[in-house]
């Protein structure tokens, strides 16, 4: 599994923060309830970020399933605006 998004787009958390509560995606900003995040990754030195429904839905993409790519353009629009 990898993000097909630009790494400037991302907002990592320092290793020493919590997980953000919002979606770490600039220009996303969807808050979460609780635990219920949808993705969260983290990298070798502990910075993290976290992903909303709609943003899993455009950026990941599962290597196990082959060829599965998702456009942002047509995706979805969030009922959050
Ligand atoms: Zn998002």
């Amino acid at each position: 599994m990898r993000l097909d998004i630009a790494p400037h787009r991302l907002r990592w958390g320092g290793p020493k923060e919590r997980v953000t509560q919002t979606c770490s995606v600039i220009g996303c900003g969807v808050a979460f309830t609780c635990d219920d995040v949808p993705l969260r990754m983290w990298k070798d030195d502990g910075s993290a970020i976290a992903l909303c429904d709609v943003c899993v839905d455009r950026y990941v993409v599962s290597d196990q399933a082959g060829t599965k790519r998702v456009h942002g353009k047509e995706a979805k629009r969030g009922d959050q605006g």
